[in-house]
Parts: structure tokens; C-alpha cells; sequence
């Protein structure tokens, strides 16, 4: 009897669980699941510009009511990108990160985890300065430049040629220049304020709200917040309750980092690791994620495929002829302004006066649109 009662229990440990739907497969709680309605594939060719947080002309929107993006800036941070990934999962749905290039050297491996539970990379710029319009064009682009072939390098894959500006401080002359590098710039539609709310409730309620009165849209978080990173399963649930969808966003194209700066970064990452051979490695402040049952889905939601036409975006011929590539700042090895002296301002411009563009890089707005 008892020998008979093993097998049973044995038996019953052993069987396989009963075959479950897509969902139920994908999700550890099928019922709380917000999901992906679907799935927006933007082909970046253009450098168009979304979102409702700019002066400058924007693609139409391209969300439905109800629709909403998710987004995270400034990180990773992995005490709070851990906790927002796993909320995430648990509400079986996907976001879109912009990643600071300095955050994503520190801590390359939260990179790939948030890539490989399915989710969309783009960047954020190197060092995260909220004056980049007023930076210089040169040190702006560096930026930009090095912010990309930090996240890539970090990321150990292609990224997504996504962008957005710190602070949403964009300027002509550096949107024209993503535009030549065909570089998708977004802003947002929805602020959630999570950056001066420290509140979980208070930021999850005034959330929903400003959702509620955009109707959706692309909404902004940041994933170096703990007060975002308690509020989220709160914000999910609340956007289940009230019918809202969420839109993962997509790209089959690709930025190629500039060579020069990924090497700078390859070099000093090397250095830095060969220097820690044999000390003690630094204890990891968060413990390894699991694998997500959620990356690599069979059952994909519907595809809307977006290739925005090209746009004269800049106006001003001075602004356009601004758009030559950051010759000089690229090759220097840091992003930290330099104080210069009227004679060395003089000796730039005389400089600049012989300086010719790049062959890879189109020197006018109406040439970046071309498609170079
Ligand atoms: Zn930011």
C-alpha cells in the first residue's frame, strides 16, 4: 500500500504540467498580464523625431487611445533595474531603455539582462549633461557618439539606433545630426515626474493620472529611481484595470558606432580589468537574474511596420551647415568641457575656416535626409 502511495506521489511529481495556453507558458501570472498589444518596428532611416516634448516638427503620433510606450531612462542601476525587470515579467510586457553610456560601462551585464529579457536598448549619452544644447556642437555630438559606443560595447550586441535627449534639451543643429545618422530621436508624451516624486503611491497615482489625460502616449520613467521601482507593479496594474494596451517599440535597423571612440573604450575597459587580475573582485550589489521565460516568444503580437518619410527639420541655413560631424571632439578621449582662451577660440575658428566635411557624414540637413 504504501509502495503503491510512493509511486502515486512519484508518479504525480514526474508528469508533465498540463499543456498551457501561449500565455499562461510565457507568464508566471496570466492573470495580472498586461502584455504587448503590438509590436511598432520603426525604420530609423530618417531620423524622425516622436513625441510631444519638442519645438521642433515631429512625425504624427503613431499610438492609438489607450496606447501606451514604456520607457526608462538614466540607468542601469541594478538595485532599482532589477526589481522594474522583474515587475515587467511578472505583467508579461516589454519597455524601451536609454541607457547612459558611463552607467552601462559600470555595470555591462544589467545591460545585456535587460536586452535579453526582450526589451529594446537605445542611448543616452555619455555622461548625462542637461546642457547639451549649449555645450559646443563638437563636445554635444562626443556625446551622443560616445553614449552610443559605450551602451553598445556594455550591451556586447547591436543596439537600437533609439536617442533621447537629457532633460529633452534638444537644439536643430543636434536632431539634424541624428537625422544624418539615422538616428530615431524621442521625446515624450507623458512625464511621470518619478525624478522629484518619492513617493510610490503619490508617483503611481500621479502617473495613471496624466495617462488618463493624454489618453496614453510615450510614457518616461527612470530606472535609477527607487520610488519608480516600488510604483510600477501599481502603475501596470492600474493600466490593466482601465483597458490600457501596451506598444513595444522595434527597429530592424542598426547605429554603427564611430570606430574610434569604441576602441578608446575597448582599451580602457581592458586596462581597468587587467589592473583588477588577482585582487578581489568587488562584491556585486544584486544577485544574478534568471533566465526570462519571456525573451524569444513563438506566439509574437501584430507588427506595424513605421518608415517615416525624410523631413527638413532645421530652418536656419546657419543651423544646417552646423551639422558636420565632430571631427575633432570624437577623437579626443574625454567628454569633460575644456575651458579655452580667446586665442585658442581664435586659433579654432582660422582652423575650422580650412576644415573640410567628412566623406561619410553629410555636411547639410538636405543631404542627411537623402539617406547617406
Ligand atoms: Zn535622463
Amino acid at each position: 500500500m504504501t509502495r503503491i502511495f510512493l509511486v502515486a506521489v512519484a508518479f504525480l511529481v514526474a508528469a508533465p504540467i498540463p499543456f498551457a495556453s501561449a500565455t499562461e507558458k510565457r507568464c508566471s501570472d496570466p492573470d495580472a498580464a498586461l502584455g504587448v498589444s503590438r509590436i511598432v518596428e520603426i525604420d530609423t532611416k530618417a531620423g524622425p523625431l516622436f513625441g510631444d516634448f519638442s519645438k521642433y516638427e515631429r512625425e504624427p503620433r503613431f499610438l492609438g487611445p489607450k496606447e501606451v510606450v514604456l520607457t526608462f531612462d538614466d540607468g542601469p542601476m541594478p538595485r532599482y533595474t532589477k526589481p522594474i525587470l522583474e515587475a515587467l515579467d511578472k505583467f508579461c510586457t516589454k519597455a524601451t531603455f536609454f541607457y547612459v553610456g558611463r552607467m552601462a560601462t559600470a555595470y555591462p551585464s544589467m545591460v545585456k539582462e535587460v536586452m535579453g529579457r526582450g526589451h529594446t536598448m537605445g542611448s543616452h549619452t555619455w555622461s548625462h549633461p542637461l546642457n547639451l544644447r549649449r555645450r559646443g556642437l563638437a563636445r554635444a555630438k562626443d556625446q551622443i557618439e560616445r553614449g552610443i559606443a559605450a551602451v553598445e560595447l556594455a550591451a556586447g550586441q547591436p543596439i537600437a539606433p533609439f536617442f533621447r535627449f537629457p532633460g529633452l534639451s534638444d537644439s536643430g543643429p543636434l536632431l539634424a545630426y541624428l537625422q544624418s545618422r539615422g538616428i530615431a530621436t524621442f521625446t515624450v508624451d507623458v512625464v511621470s515626474n518619478d525624478s522629484y516624486i518619492s513617493s510610490p503611491s503619490r508617483l503611481a497615482k500621479r502617473t495613471i493620472a496624466e495617462i488618463e489625460r493624454n489618453n496614453g502616449g510615450i510614457v518616461l520613467f527612470h530606472d535609477i529611481k527607487r520610488s519608480t521601482a516600488k510604483a510600477l507593479p501599481a502603475i501596470l496594474a492600474q493600466l490593466k484595470k482601465r483597458g490600457y494596451k501596451v506598444v513595444h517599440l522595434r527597429t530592424k535597423s542598426q547605429v554603427t558606432p564611430i570606430a574610434g571612440i569604441t576602441d578608446q573604450l575597448e582599451k580602457k575597459r581592458d586596462k581597468k580589468q587587467a589592473s583588477r587580475k588577482g585582487k578581489p573582485k568587488p562584491v556585486p550589489i544584486y544577485e544574478a537574474i534568471a533566465p526570462s521565460t519571456l525573451a524569444g516568444d513563438d506566439d509574437e503580437p501584430s507588427l506595424t511596420e513605421l518608415a517615416p518619410e525624410p523631413r527638413q527639420r532645421v530652418k536656419s541655413s546657419a543651423e544646417a551647415a552646423a551639422t558636420a560631424p565632430p571631427q575633432s571632439s570624437i577623437s579626443g578621449d574625454d567628454a569633460t568641457p575644456v575651458r579655452r582662451t580667446r586665442r585658442s577660440r581664435k586659433r579654432r575658428a582660422r582652423k575650422k575656416k580650412v576644415s573640410t566635411a567628412s566623406p561619410e557624414v553629410p555636411s547639410t540637413i538636405s543631404s542627411a535626409v537623402r539617406g547617406y
